[in-house]
């Protein structure tokens, strides 16, 4: 409802750059970088660029023709940049109905009705996280609950364990599934006393069901990314840092559709976007060189150290506390990596290593040191992706290779649960160390990894000042000593992100001269309980002069 009525919002609110006259925003606070107090209280846009600061009475002198727009008291920091987010994912999963927690078979056929209502009619109706043992019957739904909301359109919604499909007749009509389909090896098919499907399928048997969904058009793609990004300047982010890149699809599908977006001028936020380091076209893009689109540049590549660590893929370089003779695994072979890095450096693009394990951090961290002994680039700036578990030792190595630690603060409490079990105690101190990343002098950029975290990049703020799950818990946080000061929190979205995609001097503060992107919260982050953080409300996301979000 709340994306609905932010769409209608932004559809109807005016570009307000290009041939336009400047635009004069007053009643605002500015707050000029992280951890700064408010100062004046206007601001005047042109061009795409803040081109004055100071008061409204000056404002108003020395751009007579300006339009007016109230910031209503609000507090105006540099635009917010989210360093590592999967557009893609967060489109798909705006477009699927979120089923945890309901009532019952019928709810759940309800909320995919809602979301359906938006979607062209040949788009299947998705739904994810449905639990029968949350319903009155406990039982498993049948197909006839969704043929009642679905009588044409196909709809299909997979369980809370991701292990059991539930699918309406028109999806499996369109699967060619009949009383007559055998059983799957590894799976199985829910039948009726009357040997009919019920529309549950099991496991393997799921794939059924799955196969049948057509593939995205170009049409899904675009609606989809559009969304996305909006939904992003709806909590105020005014460019994310895009991390699909070696996601398999991605390069062939959804970035071609995001270069078309961009050329023609229709991404309401900057994208900086990552191909893929296996990708069979990396040479083409490293001999065209580094790629600006309006909004969007292209100039990372992507590629995986290593899994993750509650799947225990994440390297490690002793074993798992909870599997001994389990070291995780590489996605990557370390001596790949040092080849793609050093091909990256030649061409001018920034590598992005996701590492989770100090396995994996150390490959990286090699990769890097060896890559640019050989080749000594300018300005690399390097990043690894998440730098969850790092040794003590290798932390130094970030400041003198100049790495980026492009963390996630929400991981740790997210992970606080089970992390300890994976890793023992020693080198759970070893982990989401952010403080002590930072002691040690290095970089860091923030993010969320949105959809598998809120987008929302006060989540992140509040995450990394308290160390603490949205509820609060722990109550003094989950290893404290490594929270950030709410200056440094603020930074890793501002500054930082903004140092890590290599846009230091054109954002990530508010001067003249800057790019008029711009995040208004009804608050000063700094001031008040920090367990009032998440709550601050967003008036107003500006993008390179235009708004992209209005709040209510
Ligand atoms: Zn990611």
């Amino acid at each position: 409802v709340k994306l609905a009525a932010a769409l209608t919002v932004v559809f109807l609110a005016a570009r307000l750059s290009g041939g336009a006259p400047p635009v004069l925003i007053r009643n605002g606070r500015v707050i000029a970088r992280a951890g700064a107090r408010p100062a004046a209280e206007a601001l005047v846009l042109a061009g795409g660029k803040i081109v004055f600061v100071g008061s409204e009475p000056e404002a108003r002198r020395k751009f007579p023709g300006a339009r007016l727009l109230d910031a209503r008291g609000g507090f105006i920091y540099p635009g917010f940049a989210d360093a590592h987010g999967h557009l893609w994912e967060l489109g798909q999963n705006l477009e699927t109905a979120d089923l945890k927690g309901a009532p019952s078979a019928r709810a759940c056929a309800e909320r995919m009705l809602q979301i359906s209502r938006s979607l062209p009619a040949t788009a299947w109706a998705l739904g994810f996280g449905w639990d029968q043992n949350l319903w009155p019957e406990r039982a498993f739904p049948d197909a006839a609950t969704l043929d009642v909301a679905f009588p044409e359109r196909p709809a299909a919604a997979r369980r809370i364990d991701g292990h059991a499909v539930w699918a309406n007749s028109a999806a499996m009509r369109a699967a060619g599934v009949t009383k007559a389909t055998p059983d799957v090896a590894g799976g199985k098919i829910v039948r009726r006393p009357d040997g009919t499907p019920s529309g549950v399928f099991l496991d393997n048997a799921a794939d059924l069901i799955t196969a049948a969904e057509p593939a995205p058009t170009e049409a899904d793609m675009h609606r989809r990314l559009q969304r996305a990004m909006e939904t992003c300047a709806s909590v105020g982010l005014t460019e994310v840092g895009d991390a699909s890149g070696d996601t398999p699809g991605y390069d062939e599908t959804y970035l071609p559709v995001l270069r078309r977006m961009a050329r023609a001028g229709e991404l309401p936020i900057r994208v900086y976007a990552t191909v893929g380091g296996h990708d069979p076209r990396l040479d083409q893009y490293f001999r065209k060189g580094p790629v600006t689109l309006g909004r969007l540049q292209i100039r990372a590549v992507k590629l995986y150290a290593d899994g993750a660590l509650g799947s225990r893929g994440a390297a490690l370089l002793e074993d798992y506390a909870d599997d001994p003779g389990n070291r995780g695994f590489f996605v990557t072979p370390p001596a790949k990596m040092r080849e793609i890095v050093e091909k990256c450096f030649r061409a001018g693009f920034q590598p992005w290593i996701h590492a989770i394990g100090d396995a994996a951090n150390r490959a990286a961290l090699d990769a890097y040191e060896a890559a640019e002994e050989m080749i000594q680039p300018k300005d690399a700036r390097p990043r690894i992706e998440h730098a969850q578990v790092v040794t003590i030792g290798d932390r130094p190595r970030f400041a003198k290779l100049g790495v980026i630690a492009s963390i996630q603060p929400t991981f740790a409490t997210s992970d606080m649960g089970w992390a300890l079990a994976r890793l023992g105690p020693g080198r759970l101190a070893e982990s989401y160390a952010w403080r002590s990343l930072e002691r040690a002098g290095a970089r860091l950029a923030g993010g969320s990894d949105f959809p598998i975290e809120s987008h929302d990049p006060l989540r992140g703020i509040f995450a990394a000042v308290t160390r603490e799950a949205p509820d609060g818990s722990p109550r003094e946080g989950w290893r404290p000593v490594e929270d950030l000061s709410r200056r440094d929190a603020i930074a890793l979205y501002t500054t930082g992100a903004a140092y890590a995609m290599f846009q230091e001097t054109v954002r990530g503060e508010i001067a003249t001269g800057r790019d008029a992107d711009l995040t208004v919260l009804d608050r000063d982050l700094m001031d008040g309980p920090a367990s009032e953080i998440p709550n601050a409300k967003v008036l107003l996301t500006i993008v390179g002069g235009d708004v992209a979000f209005l709040g209510p």
